[in-house]
C-alpha cells in the first residue's frame, strides 16, 4: 500500500515523499482512511507505530480546504500529556505540513503566560496543548474554540494516569459538539473506554498490533544485580562498548537521574539528566543535543519514556525497573526508532521479580538473563511458589527474609533480602524458574516499595479525580532516596 491511496492532499504527500517514508505503517493505513471519512475514531497503538503521523496527516488534509468557520480560534486540538510529546506532535506537523501554510502553536505548563497570552490573541490552525494549562487559559476566556473541527486526545491513557481526565471533559466540554474527536492510547480499556464512551460519536475502533508493537526489532536482556554498586559497575561497563551509540538510562527518581548523570560525567561521558524538574528551555536543549549527536547518554526519568524521538539511540539500560508493565514497554520503545534495531538492557534485583513477571506477561514476551563476565550477580534470585496466588493471610511484617516461604533456600537474608547462594540461571522470568518472593511477599512490594512506599496497582492509580501533575515524573515516590550513596545500599 502507499501513501498515494489514502486521498491525502498532494503537498502532503510531496512532503512525506521527502521524508523517506515508502508505506504507510499499519495504523496509518487504518485509521487515515476513517479519519477522512469522518468519523470519530478510538485506536489503540503503542508509541513508535506510527501514531503521530495518523493523526496528524488527517488534520493536516482538513487544513488544506479553508475553514467554514469565521474567527482565529485553532481548527484542531490535540491534547498530549506531556511537553515532550507536544514538541513531537507539533515537529510532526511541521515535517509532513511543510509545503503548506498553516499556524501551529503549543500551550505547554512552564512557559510564561505573556508568551502563550500573545499567541493565543493570534491566527491559530492547529493547537497542541497539555491538558492542565489549556485549562487555564480557558478558565481566563482567552480561547476560541468557535472553529474547532477536530480534537485528538494522544496517549489518552497516559492523561488519565496523570490525573488530567476532569481537565480533558472539560476542555471537550468547551469545543463544539460537531466537532470530529480521535482518541489513541496504549489500551482502550478501562477508564480509557469510559472516557471515550462519554466524548466520542459511535467510534470506529482500530486495535493494532504490529510487530513493532511488540518491538520485535529491540533485544531485550535482563541483568541480575545484586545492589546499587553491583549496578554501577554494569552500566560503566556497558557503555564503553562501542556499539552503544547513543544510550538512554532510566533511573526511578529526578533525583538519581541527576545524581547518576553527574557520576557518568566525573567518569568521563559526554552525559546530561533529562527530567520534570528542569525548565522546559534545559529539557529543549538537552533533547537537541541528543539528537544532533552532541551527547552520548541521556539519563532520564519516565517523563522521557514517552515522545523522546531520536533515531541515534541503540541502547535502552533501565538502570531501575519502571513500575509499571506499560512503562517498561514505552521506554525500550525510545530505542529500534525508524526501523532500526536496538537493545534494551534492564537491571533487577530480587525485589524486581513480581515485577519482571508482570512486564512478560504484559508484552507476552520473555526477557533473557544475561551476565557480564567477572560481574556476575553474587547472590541467589529467590526461587519458590509463584505470588501470584491469594495474599490473604499472608504475614505482613517488613523484610523479605521472614517471609520467604519453604522453597527459599538457606541463605540468610541481608537486610536488603539478598541470599547467598548462586544466581539462578533461568531464561527469563515467565518461565520454569521461579523467581522472586516465596510464597507470600511481605507486601504489595513489587511497583515503588523500595523505601515502603508502596505505589499502587495500575487499576488503583490515581486517575478520576487525581490532582494533576503537569510536567511532573509520575511515580516519583522515592524522592528522597539516593541511589548513590553506597552506604546506604537498597535499605533506603
Ligand atoms: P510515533 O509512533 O508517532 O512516535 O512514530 C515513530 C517513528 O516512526 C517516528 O520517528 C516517525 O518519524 C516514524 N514514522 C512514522 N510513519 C512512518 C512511516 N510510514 N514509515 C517509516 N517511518 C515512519
Amino acid at each position: 500500500m502507499s501513501f498515494a491511496t489514502l486521498n491525502l492532499n498532494p503537498s502532503i504527500l510531496k512532503a512525506l515523499a521527502e521524508t523517506g517514508y515508502t508505506e504507510p505503517t499499519p495504523i496509518q493505513a487504518q485509521a487515515i482512511p476513517e479519519i477522512i471519512e469522518g468519523h470519530d475514531l478510538m485506536a489503540s497503538a503503542q508509541t513508535g507505530s506510527g501514531k503521530t503521523a495518523a493523526f496528524i496527516l488527517p488534520a493536516l488534509n482538513r487544513l488544506a480546504a479553508p475553514s467554514k468557520m469565521p474567527g482565529k480560534g485553532p481548527r484542531v486540538l490535540v491534547l498530549t500529556p506531556t511537553r515532550e510529546l507536544a514538541q513531537q506532535v507539533c515537529d510532526a506537523a511541521t515535517k509532513y505540513g511543510k509545503n503548506m501554510r498553516f499556524k501551529i502553536i503549543s500551550i505547554l505548563g512552564g512557559m510564561p503566560y505573556p508568551v502563550q497570552n500573545r499567541l493565543l490573541s493570534s491566527h491559530v490552525d492547529i493547537m497542541v496543548a497539555t491538558p492542565g494549562r489549556l485549562i487555564d487559559h480557558i478558565e481566563r476566556g482567552r480561547i476560541d474554540f468557535s472553529r474547532l473541527e477536530m480534537l485528538i486526545l494522544d496517549e489518552a491513557d497516559r492523561m488519565l494516569d496523570m490525573g488530567f481526565v476532569d481537565d480533558v471533559e472539560r476542555i471537550a466540554q468547551a469545543t463544539p459538539a460537531t466537532r470530529q474527536t480521535l482518541l489513541f492510547s496504549a489500551t482502550l480499556e478501562g477508564v480509557v473506554g469510559n472516557l471515550a464512551s462519554r466524548l466520542l460519536k459511535t467510534p470506529k475502533r482500530i486495535n493494532v498490533s504490529a510487530a513493532k508493537d511488540k518491538h520485535e526489532n529491540i533485544e531485550q536482556r535482563m541483568m541480575f544485580a545484586d545492589d546499587v554498586a553491583h549496578k554501577n559497575k554494569l552500566l560503566s561497563h556497558l557503555l564503553t562498548d562501542t556499539e552503544v551509540n547513543q544510550a538512554l538510562v532510566f533511573t526511578a527518581t529526578k533525583r538519581d537521574a541527576d545524581g547518576l548523570a553527574d557520576q557518568l560525567s566525573a567518569q568521563g561521558h559526554s552525559v546530561a539528566a533529562l527530567h520534570g524538574d528542569m525548565s522546559q528551555r534545559e529539557r529543549n536543549r538537552t533533547l537537541l543535543n541528543m539528537r544532533n549527536g552532541n551527547l552520548r547518554i541521556l539519563v532520564a526519568t519516565d517523563v522521557a519514556a514517552r515522545g523522546l524521538d531520536v533515531r541515534g539511540i541503540s541502547h535502552v539500560i533501565n538502570f531501575d525497573l519502571p513500575k509499571f508493565a506499560e512503562d517498561y514497554v514505552h521506554r525500550i520503545g525510545r530505542t529500534g526508532r525508524g526501523g532500526s534495531s536496538g537493545i534494551a538492557i534492564s537491571f533487577a534485583s530480587n525485589r524486581d521479580a513480581q515485577l519482571l513477571k508482570r512486564i512478560e506477561r504484559y508484552t507476552e514476551q520473555s526477557i533473557k538473563m544475561h551476565t557480564i563476565e567477572g560481574l556476575e550477580p553474587k547472590y541467589k534470585l529467590r526461587t519458590g511458589p509463584s505470588s501470584d496466588r491469594p495474599r490473604s493471610g499472608a504475614p505482613r511484617s517488613g523484610g523479605y527474609a521472614g517471609n520467604r516461604g519453604p522453597s527459599a533456600g538457606s541463605g540468610q537474608a541481608r537486610g536488603a533480602g539478598y541470599t547467598d547462594s548462586r544466581p539462578a540461571r533461568s531464561e527469563g522470568f515467565g518461565g520454569q524458574a521461579r523467581t522472586g518472593f516465596a510464597g507470600q511477599p511481605p507486601r504489595e512490594r513489587s511497583f515503588g516499595s523500595r523505601n515502603g512506599n508502596t505505589a499502587a496497582p495500575r487499576g488503583d492509580r490515581p486517575g478520576f479525580g487525581a490532582p494533576r501533575r503537569e510536567g511532573s515524573d509520575r511515580g516519583n515516590f522515592n524522592g528522597n532516596r539516593s541511589h548513590f550513596n553506597s552506604n546506604r545500599g537498597n535499605k533506603a
